[in-house]
C-alpha cells in the first residue's frame, strides 16, 4: 500500500533567476512523481510559478507591482505552466488535472467535501491533481481572502485530503538552526518532534531569493498546520527531485517534522525539543 502524498514546489525550484522555466528540473520532477505514482502512491502536486512563467512567456524584464497586472500575468502563466506539466507527465503516460482553489473552499464542511470528493475521484482514476491558488480571484490585499502563500495552501490541502505526508520542495536543504545565507556555521536540523517558538526563532523573515515567496517562516507555519492535522511534513531541496525517493524510503533527508497526536511522535519522543 502506498502513501497519499502532497508535494509542493515553489517558483525558485521551477524557474531560473531570470524567471523562465527550468525545463530540465521540471522534467525530472515530473518523472519522479510519475514513478512514485507507478509504485502505488497517490500524489497531489501544489505548484507555484504561474507569474514567473507568465513573465517569461511575455518576455517581461521585471515583475510588475500592480495587483491587476500580476493577476493578468498569473492567468497567462497558469496556462503555460499546465501545458508544460501536461506535456512532461504525458511523456510517461500520466494524466494530470488542474484545480484552482480559493480560501473560500475552506469555509464550510460541504465545500471541503466537494473538493475532497473531486480529488479522491481523480486518485481513483489514477490522475494526478495539480493545485494552485486561483490568483484571478484571490486578492492578497484583503486579509483572509487568500491562503497567503502556497506553503500554507499545500498544508491546508494536505489536511483536507487527509494526506499521510506533505513534502515542501525548497531552494535550501531544510531548516537550519539559523539562516544559512547569513551564517556559514548554520547546521541543518534533520528531525523536529514539535514546532515551538524556539523553532520559529531560527527562521529569518522573508524569502531567500527574488523568486522565493514566503521564506522559512511560512514553511514552518505550513508544517505546523500539517503536523497538527497528524500529517508528517518534510522540507527538502528541490534541486534534485530524486531525493523524494530517498525520503519516502525513510532516509534522513532535509528536515522532517513529526505529526502530532500520533504514536510516532511519542515513540520518537520529545527529548529533542530543544533542537
Ligand atoms: P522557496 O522559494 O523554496 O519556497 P523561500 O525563499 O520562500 O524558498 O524560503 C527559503 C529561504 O528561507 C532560504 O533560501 C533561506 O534563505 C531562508 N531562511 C531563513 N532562515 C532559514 C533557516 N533557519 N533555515 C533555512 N533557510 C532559512
Amino acid at each position: 500500500m502506498g502513501e497519499k502524498i502532497v508535494v509542493k514546489v515553489g517558483t525558485s525550484t521551477l524557474t531560473y533567476e531570470n524567471g523562465i522555466l527550468n525545463l530540465r528540473r521540471m522534467e525530472r520532477l515530473c518523472k519522479v512523481l510519475c514513478d512514485l505514482q507507478n509504485s502505488g502512491n497517490k500524489i497531489l502536486l501544489v505548484t507555484s510559478g504561474a507569474i514567473g512563467v507568465g513573465m517569461g512567456k511575455l518576455s517581461l524584464p521585471s515583475r510588475p507591482k500592480e495587483t491587476k497586472k500580476l493577476q493578468a500575468l498569473a492567468a497567462v502563466g497558469q496556462c503555460e505552466l499546465m501545458f508544460m506539466y501536461d506535456k512532461f507527465f504525458g511523456e510517461y503516460n500520466h494524466t494530470v488535472a488542474q484545480l484552482l482553489l480559493t480560501k473560500h473552499v475552506m469555509e464550510t464542511q460541504h465545500k471541503q467535501d466537494n473538493v475532497n470528493n473531486t480529488i479522491e475521484t481523480l486518485f481513483e482514476m489514477n490522475i494526478l491533481p495539480i493545485v494552485n491558488e486561483n490568483d484571478t480571484v484571490a486578492i492578497d490585499e484583503i486579509p483572509g481572502e487568500c491562503f497567503g502563500d502556497n506553503d500554507m495552501l499545500s498544508a491546508m490541502v494536505a489536511s483536507l485530503i487527509r494526506a499521510d505526508r506533505l513534502v515542501i520542495l525548497s531552494d535550501i536543504d531544510g531548516l537550519y538552526d539559523k539562516n544559512p545565507k547569513e551564517f556559514s556555521d548554520a547546521k541543518l536540523i534533520n528531525y523536529i518532534p514539535r514546532i515551538n517558538e524556539k523553532i520559529f526563532e531560527m527562521a529569518a523573515d522573508g524569502a531567500g531569493s527574488n523568486r522565493g515567496t514566503g521564506g522559512m517562516k511560512t514553511k514552518l507555519s505550513a508544517a505546523m498546520h500539517a503536523t497538527n492535522a497528524g500529517i508528517k511534513c518534510s522540507i527538502i531541496n528541490g534541486q534534485k527531485p530524486e531525493a523524494l525517493y530517498d525520503l519516502i524510503e525513510g532516509k534522513e533527508i532535509g528536515t522532517t517534522f513529526a505529526p502530532q497526536h500520533t504514536n510516532e511522535s511519542t515513540q520518537k519522543g520529545d527529548t529533542n525539543d530543544n533542537t
